[in-house]
């Protein structure tokens, strides 16, 4: 892991600053809020931000929990030296049971024929298969119906597949006044009613993600599990409640820069031309790294917003750069975050792309060196 100094800053021509204590602040804050244990959401190498720093940093904030959406997602970390409580919220293939029973790693159940599958498993591996049953109330996506939860639960009763936990997913948390939210939990708290008749309820109840959070006290239960807003962004890309930081800023420097004459081509196909004499800079970033070959985009120098002209290739474009005659070689470019008095947020970026913050983060690639700022 690379910790922030102006030497390392100097070594790279394109590269990730993480606030860490951004993401242990936005834990903090969502502990506090929200009273509940917190799952640090922190599947897709957490949202681009390193998955193992973004879990510590999280667990530094209070969160005591870390979801994932892949087993070998899960493994990772405790290679890792995560020893938190794990919980894989997808699918797992019933062959990778006996390493999440090694790794005291907890998965999803929605399928009872899976269930048996794991079962099967830990039957001959031995040990015991934590898991969380996950319920179908109105996403459609994974989830077991509730009608066919409490026999399911009967059935495991006495198992070494211990279910100790239950959730659901939220499909329109990100709006308050949609009655989407409130028909979901209400499907849950009927259900959890039931088998608690019954003695059957799971000891730890979840539904939050990051937009209910924001928005729906109600779906807290005993544990809320942000992914969005533990790094700073917001679900629907409105302003985040005070308090909370964003952990990103993805920068780059000029590699080179030319005077070019009129009527100089850039970039591939030439689709810019210069019309005078103009200033070109070359900013050593492209969609190689995740940064999409968009038309009409634009970056920070010196404060300013300059735009990016023809088409983004691999690993460079171009910045059009008249309006900042001392820009030289070596001058730094901010792609997302903060400049001077200016800034370029990830909404804007993901607007540009016709996309949401999720995915710009998502797609920032493995070769970008995440440097974290502690
Ligand atoms: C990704 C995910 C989350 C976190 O979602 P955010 O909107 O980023 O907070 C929570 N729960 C499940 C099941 C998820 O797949």
């Amino acid at each position: 892991m690379i910790y922030f100094s102006p030497v390392d800053i100097n070594t790279y021509s394109t590269w990730l600053e993480i606030d860490l204590q951004a993401i242990k602040n936005n834990a903090a804050l969502i502990r506090e809020k929200t009273g509940a244990e917190v799952m640090a959401v922190i599947k897709a190498n957490g949202y681009g931000h390193g998955a193992r720093p973004a879990a510590q940093a999280a667990i530094a904030g209070g969160a005591t929990w870390i979801g994932v959406a892949r087993i070998e997602e899960a493994l990772a970390l405790r290679r890792g030296g995560i020893s938190s409580k794990l919980l894989v919220l997808g699918f797992t293939p019933a062959a990778k049971v006996p390493e999440a029973i090694e790794h005291n790693i907890t998965v999803a159940l929605f399928d009872p024929e899976l269930a048996q599958n794991y079962l099967d498993y830990v039957n001959i591996h031995g040990g015991t298969l934590h898991a969380h049953l996950k319920v179908e109330t109105g996403m459609g996506r994974l989830g077991m119906t509730p009608e066919l939860v409490a026999p399911f639960l009967e059935g495991l009763k006495d198992t070494a597949l211990d279910v100790d936990g239950i959730f659901t997913h939220l499909a329109r948390a990100d709006e308050p006044d949609s009655d989407s939210t409130p028909r979901q939990l209400a499907i849950f708290d009927a259900l959890l009613a039931d088998l608690e008749s019954k003695g059957l309820k799971p000891e730890r109840v979840h539904a939050a993600n990051s937009a209910a959070v924001l928005n729906f006290p109600q779906s807290y239960y005993d544990i809320v599990r942000p992914g969005d807003i533990l790094f700073g962004m917001s679900p629907t890309g409105d302003t985040l409640p005070d308090g909370f930081k964003p952990a990103l800023t993805w920068k780059a420097r000029i590699i080179s820069l030319h005077n070019f004459p009129a009527g100089q081509g850039i970039s591939y196909g030439s689709t810019y031309v210069t019309s005078k004499e103009e200033r070109i800079g070359v900013m050593p970033t492209g969609y190689g790294d995740g940064f999409r070959r968009a038309e009409n985009q634009q970056v920070l120098v010196d404060g300013k917003r300059v735009d990016i002209v023809g088409r983004v290739c691999m690993d460079q474009c171009m910045l059009q750069l008249d309006s900042v005659p001392d820009a030289k070689v070596g001058d730094e470019i901010v792609i997302i975050g903060t400049q001077g008095d200016e800034t370029l947020s990830v909404d804007e970026v993901a607007k540009r792309w016709g996309t949401i913050n999720y995915e710009v983060v998502c797609g920032l690639a493995d070769r970008l060196p995440r440097i974290y700022n502690e």
